[in-house]
């Protein structure tokens, strides 16, 4: 076998994809992961790093092209991460996605034979994101604003992030430079000094209300007031505007202190016609639109009858549960984020469910705690972060022993093994459908429906 080393060219033919979309190559069997470059495509690539079972490689040449390759609009849009599949057509998008929940089904969850339907795509498959968190850092003595090279914290400049809501864009720029006109330090990683850390815009896609929050290392925030005036009267949609204060060096972006500087301590927007109230730290659907069909996909799994009760687990602001609840008998959902739960109770009180209650905690403490309460759910949707459920949730509700599960997961590896789990406690996987949620990125969601064995 040929040894790899770094700066080695080579033409190579791209056979296969990284879950992450890289090009994957092979010399004598041995993996090269490559940036921008599709399966056929016949590429002369230099080697710019080496490891023991892979190495990764760079375009010099590309001798042809896939006919699923479209031109990328931005070259930093593929180096900082922000929209890595951008080189692909969207359809050869959401069929790759397709085959990835297929390959963890097959390979991870071991269950081949369960249909995976095609990905649920956007007609607009950009422009969809309702909230940014964006870095801030000092270049050529100016308070810049943009994004990380990828696998660095090194910042890339950038203005049009095509994936987010351009009035977002827009206003990114606008609070840059309200900040620089009142010379705010921009944060210094490295030494942990500076002030201003992060921009988070957050704005509802049918309220069109606007949420900056500004993430300081320090609580002291010399003309703070005067900087949220500014940015209501420059940006009239701003109804909030929020300090955050993170002192950590980490790479957590918000902290746990939140300071009202101008305006509400909220925003609302609206999800399948229900209005939301969602503060700093509660999580959001970031694609509201593609998050309606991803909802209705998982209620139309669920098959919800007038007497069912319900358990959503990992509600957030309430939103799953509150888009049925006058259709079923009671909902009792569990979050561990306590601002999160404070707000699914006013999104109750507000779309006027009686029939709802919430409980902060762990979801797989809280889970245990209901089955001593001797609640009966019929069906359990889930809906957890990135490392899926943990063992203790899995197996307090299976003894619950619901019906019907609905499994939302933004995670497939995760996933599927979650649901190889649930088969050997008797609920079986019965058809996943994912849902793009992130047109433009490798990151896939789906919805699962599980049915306990009869
Ligand atoms: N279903 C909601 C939120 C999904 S995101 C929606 O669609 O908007 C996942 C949520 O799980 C987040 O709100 C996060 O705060 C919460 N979470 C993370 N770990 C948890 C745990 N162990 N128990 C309960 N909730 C948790």
């Amino acid at each position: 076998m040929k040894t790899i080393e770094k700066n080695q060219t080579y033409t190579v033919t791209i056979d296969d994809l990284t879950h992450e979309g890289l090009g994957v190559a092979h010399i004598d069997r041995f993996p090269i992961f490559i940036e921008n470059a599709l399966p056929n495509e016949e590429v002369e690539i230099l080697i710019v790093k080496t490891g023991k079972k892979f190495a990764y490689g760079k375009v010099l040449q590309r001798l042809n092209e896939s006919i699923d390759r479209v031109p990328v609009k931005d070259m930093d849009l593929l180096r900082s991460g922000i929209a890595p599949l951008s080189h692909m057509k969207y359809e050869y998008q959401l069929a790759f996605k397709e085959e990835q929940v297929k390959r963890v089904m097959n390979k991870i969850a071991h269950m081949p034979e369960i249909p995976v339907f095609a990905t649920i795509g956007m007609e607009e498959p950009y422009a969809y994101r309702n909230k940014a968190q964006i870095p801030v850092r000092k270049m050529n003595d100016q308070l810049a604003t943009g994004f990380y090279r990828k696998n660095s914290h090194e910042l890339l400049p950038i203005e049009d992030y095509f994936i987010q809501d351009p009035e977002i864009d827009k206003a990114i720029l606008i609070v840059r430079d309200i900040l620089q006109r009142f010379k705010i330090k921009p944060y210094n990683e490295e030494e942990n000094t500076g002030f201003l850390r992060h921009i988070i815009i957050r704005r509802g896609h049918y309220s069109h209300e606007m949420m900056v929050i500004l993430v300081t290392r320090t609580a002291k925030f010399f003309q703070g007031n005067r900087i949220a005036e500014a940015i209501q009267s420059e940006l009239p949609e701003v109804v909030s505007v929020i300090q955050n204060v993170n002192s950590e060096k980490t790479n957590v972006i918000m902290g746990k202190e939140d300071i009202l500087l101008a305006g509400k301590e909220t925003i609302e927007d609206q999800l399948l016609g229900k209005t939301y109230r969602i503060s700093p730290q509660s999580f959001y659907q970031v694609n509201t639109k593609q998050a309606e069909k991803l909802y209705q996909t998982a209620i139309d799994f669920a098959q919800l009858k007038a007497d069912d009760v319900v358990i959503d687990a990992y509600c957030g602001i309430g939103t799953i549960g509150l888009s049925f609840a006058e259709n079923v008998k009671h909902v009792y959902g569990v979050e561990v984020v306590p601002q999160a739960i404070e707000d699914a109770q006013y999104n109750a009180k507000i779309n006027g469910a009686e029939n709802v209650t919430y409980q902060i905690g762990k979801a797989e403490k809280v889970m245990k705690q209901w089955e001593q309460l001797g609640i009966q759910p019929d069906v359990v949707f889930v809906d957890p972060p990135r490392k899926g459920l943990a063992e203790e949730f899995i197996q307090a509700s299976a003894e619950l022993s619901p019906d019907r599960i609905i499994y939302i997961s933004c995670n497939p590896a995760t996933l599927a093994r979650d649901l190889e789990r649930y088969g050997e406690l008797g609920y079986q996987a019965q058809k996943v459908q994912p849902v793009d949620l992130f047109p433009q990125t490798y990151h896939i969601e789906a919805v699962v429906l599980l049915s306990k064995a009869v």
